[in-house]
């Protein structure tokens, strides 16, 4: 065991006492690839899993630029003061490529960081999405059980991420900007359907008429598609972090949300079913990454590799061909 890791009891002591010393630490377990800290962390999550689950777990996306981290500050600022206790998390997957991980630069949620009953966590590195999500996930279920009532999970609007995000919260806030066109922020209309609620953000000063303007527009929108499986229709709201317009009726919104889908039974469902889905995409993940540690598969992929960029070997041949050395060396290293 590396030196200064904690045994399953004192990381599930420390989270239940709401201890954020040692909540970060056992984060910082679960994001290790180390195999040894694999197996305390697994431990570690099945022991507090009892004392997770009673949050409102809330999604947030919008293209870099349209003020989600503005916006948490303010909005976290607004529910501490009705008395919550809020952890704020991260899914974005190009943060380890880029550098420049959301939420790294923790300055731009000063208020936030510094109060102790908040919680900021930035993304984990990491170069799969089914690895840094799995990881989020993990995190998200140890905040609860140290006491965290409200999770904010940040993630950048452009490619695969939001689905991610999605299936891990209970409701999924878009943040748009008006005037910009859709193409422009980058929104596709699947992302579109995905929102339980859509905030036109930065609707103060000269901005305030193109603000709601779009909201008539995106309510229109969203009205031609067809209904959501739970009966919801988002919900299209203006404001502001600048003025705080908007921010009471945001949560105000996602308060009736809830009520809502606890009263028919969709949040649970919804949980149940995403569960499952987590249980899925873990085998996947760890499946792939067996895979591809794997020195047979390694070397056979570096020898053909080539041939299957020129066109000479087809990937479906070749695949089928890594996953017969897979198993193989799979079946040796059991015996
Ligand atoms: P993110 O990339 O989506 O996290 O966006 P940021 O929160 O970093 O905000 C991007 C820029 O928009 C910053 O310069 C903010 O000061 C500005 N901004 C954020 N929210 C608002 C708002 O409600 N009104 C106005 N006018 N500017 C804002």
């Amino acid at each position: 065991m590396i030196k200064n890791r904690k045994s399953v009891e004192e990381y599930k002591a420390g989270i239940l006492a709401g201890d954020r010393a040692v909540l970060a630490q056992a984060i910082t377990l679960i994001e290790s690839n180390l195999p040894s800290d694999s197996v305390l962390a697994s431990s570690l999550v099945q022991a507090i899993l009892p004392f997770s689950g009673k949050s409102i777990r809330i999604g947030i996306t919008g293209v870099p630029g349209v003020g989600k981290s503005t916006f948490i500050e303010a909005f976290g600022t607004i529910l501490l003061e009705k008395g919550k206790k809020v952890a704020v998390l991260a899914v974005d997957p190009s943060s380890q490529k880029t550098k420049g991980s959301i939420l790294g630069d923790k300055t731009r949620m000063e208020k936030l960081a510094a109060d102790r009953r908040a919680f900021i966590r930035p993304s984990p590195s990491g170069s799969t999405l089914g690895g840094v999500s799995a990881k989020t996930r993990e995190a998200m279920l140890l905040c609860e059980a140290a006491g965290f009532d409200v999770i904010l999970v940040e993630t950048v609007g452009v490619g695969q991420s939001e689905t991610a995000v999605k299936g891990m919260v209970d409701f999924f806030l878009l943040l748009m900007l008006a005037g910009a066109g859709d193409e422009l922020q980058g929104i596709k209309k699947g992302i579109m359907e995905m929102a339980d609620g859509v905030l036109i953000n930065k609707a103060d000063g000269e901005n305030i008429q193109a603000a709601k303007k779009a909201k008539t527009h995106y309510r229109n929108a969203l009205h031609l598609f067809p209904p959501s499986e739970n009966g919801w229709y988002p919900s299209v709201i203006t404001g502001s972090s600048l003025t705080g317009e908007g921010l009471g009726e945001c949560w105000e919104t996602i308060e009736k949300y809830q009520q809502k889908m606890l009263e028919s039974g969709f949040f649970e469902k919804n949980r149940a079913e995403q569960r499952l889905k987590w249980l899925d995409e873990y085998v996947q993940y760890l499946l792939g990454k067996a895979f591809h540690e794997q020195a047979k598969v390694q070397e056979l992929l570096a020898a053909e590799k080539e041939h299957v960029k020129a066109g000479t070997l087809s990937p479906l041949t070749f695949a089928r061909q890594l996953m017969d050395i897979f198993f193989e060396s799979f079946q040796a290293n059991r015996t």
